[in-house]
């Protein structure tokens, strides 16, 4: 098998597969495996497979398992709703953690060299065709490679969708700024037990702790005026400080700890529901790339290649030999309509999460009035992954919480 992507969703679903006892070979493009950016939130549904996968502890060992998640008001700092993570590890039986995404990424390129993994960086895909059996992919440098089956996790702009879709990335005019700085930089009092999200018009702004809470993690969300305009240079930090003006002061604290020197503009892309072309299927943000306000699209990554390699092992013959065809229709059946989901409703939480006027205070006003324990909103996304269509729990159907397991 060939897995083009050497990031998270291609060096996890790569690991699953070795495990299964496939012999998988990852593509990457860089010069050398590695992660850019800061934190990732990494909830039950994915802490679980961490933990099948006999990764969690050292996940933990360089993480942090926060005990609350709180949302406030951007604008007037007051408190709106909150999770107890100590709960929602009762309720789901997996921690929610958050880690540096290098860390995250470091354990899986470590897994799969200990699987045996052939991994090769340098290694651009510009083609992809099926063969029948089999497919081939096309390097940059003129090179071909083939094997049965070509997994694509190659990322946003990924050249293997092209086979599937003539979509491109949707703007949202958004943009983060992220920071991770050892936490004696924050110059401040900062409670790293919560997850801190504070939403607010045209923006919000997300601080936990990492590595062990020696790091202070911050990422800084708004909408650029002048994307909006249409114009080319948009999302410069004249406009992160103009967004974050009128904010509370825990937040504007928080701003000039922002790395200045990059960005990243938010796009997703509307969902597909074919992933596979012949011997050819898509995974990770090459499939589904989220806005990240529900902090799944890592997750979801990693989802789909436990998913791929569960289907795998239940396509296997006595003989040991794979029905890839049918594991592929499996992986197909479930996957695209739970990551549709995840995709339209990140897309809503932002909208809500950004709402100014008297719809922000309407806003509060209901968020104030949810309960702690209330997890009929999440249950569909913390339960574990599904593997079958039939498994996919509906969403927003709340599930009878049982009085006795609240603290
Ligand atoms: P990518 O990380 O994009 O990896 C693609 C890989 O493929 C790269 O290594 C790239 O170099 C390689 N590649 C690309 N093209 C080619 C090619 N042609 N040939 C060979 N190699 C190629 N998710 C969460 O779960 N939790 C969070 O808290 C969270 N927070 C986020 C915060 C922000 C601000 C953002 C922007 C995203 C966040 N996400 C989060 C989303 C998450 O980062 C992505 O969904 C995830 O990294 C996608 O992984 P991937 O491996 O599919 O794609």
């Amino acid at each position: 098998m060939l897995v083009v992507g050497g990031g998270i969703g291609g060096l996890s679903a790569a690991f699953a597969l070795a495990r299964e006892g496939v012999r998988v070979r990852v593509l990457e493009q860089a010069r050398e495996f590695g992660e850019v950016g800061a934190g990732l939130q990494i909830a039950p549904n994915c802490t679980r497979i961490l933990r099948e996968y006999g990764l969690l502890d050292e996940a933990g060992s360089l993480g942090v398992l926060p005990k609350s998640m709180v949302m406030r008001d951007a604008v007037d700092g007051a408190e709106l709703t909150r999770l107890d993570l100590t709960d929602l590890e009762r309720r789901y039986g997996f921690p929610y953690m958050v880690i540096h995404r290098s860390d995250l990424h470091a354990i899986f390129l470590r897994a799969c060299r200990r699987a045996g993994v052939d991994l090769v960086t340098d290694a651009r895909v510009v083609g992809y065709e099926n063969l029948a059996p089999g497919a081939r992919v096309r390097l940059a440098d003129g090179r071909t490679d083939q094997a049965r089956i070509v997994i694509a996790a190659d990322g946003l702009r990924s050249v293997a969708r092209g086979l599937l879709s003539g979509d491109e990335p949707v703007s949202s005019s958004y943009v983060a700024y992220r920071a991770a700085v050892p936490i004696e930089q924050a110059g401040r009092d900062v409670d790293l037990s919560e997850v801190s999200v504070h939403v607010g018009p045209g923006c919000h702004f997300v601080r936990y702790g990492l590595r062990g809470g020696e790091m202070l993690n911050q990422v800084a969300v708004f909408r650029s005026p002048r994307a909006l305009a249409g114009e080319e240079d948009w999302g410069t930090p004249d406009e992160l400080d103009d967004a974050f003006a009128g904010t509370c002061r825990e937040v504007r604290t928080g701003i000039p700890l922002m790395w200045r020197d990059r960005s990243w503009r938010m796009f997703d892309r509307d969902p597909i529901m074919t992933w596979v072309d012949g011997d050819i299927a898509l995974l990770g943000d090459a499939a589904h790339p989220p806005l990240q306000y529900m902090a799944q699209g890592a997750i979801m990554a990693i989802e789909d290649g436990w998913v791929l390699a569960r289907q795998a092992a239940a396509h296997r013959a006595a003989d040991g030999t794979i029905d890839w065809r049918g594991a592929l229709a499996a992986y197909e059946a479930v996957r695209p309509e739970h990551c549709r989901r995840v995709v339209t409703t990140a897309r809503a939480w932002g909208e809500l999460w950004h709402l100014d006027g008297i719809a922000r205070h309407r806003r509060n006003t209901l968020l104030r009035a949810r309960d702690t324990y209330d997890y009929s909103f999440i249950d569909w996304i913390y339960g574990p992954t599904a593997l079958t269509p039939q498994e996919e729990p509906p969403m927003f159907s709340p599930i009878p919480l049982d009085s006795a397991d609240r603290p």
